[in-house]
């Protein structure tokens, strides 16, 4: 009989490296999801507006046009 792939490699917490427990993969703790947590949003408030993201067009227009009544 061939054995069952059940365990799953375990991968170490992103924030301090020990190894993750699944309550709160993929870290080890709350207190890490937490941290990255707000990594992640200290990172998305504060996007550097700098670059012009031309890629295709796809950003709608932040002001859209009034109606124009003659
Ligand atoms: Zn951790």
């Amino acid at each position: 009989m061939s054995e069952p792939a059940k365990s799953t490699p375990e991968k170490p917490c992103p924030i301090c490296g020990k190894p993750a427990v699944e309550k709160y993969r993929p870290f080890c703790s709350s207190r890490c999801a937490d941290i990255d947590l707000h990594r992640w949003l200290s990172g998305s408030y504060a996007i550097p507006a700098a670059e012009d993201d031309d890629e295709d067009g796809d950003a709608p227009p932040l002001a859209p046009d009034p109606p124009r009544r003659g």
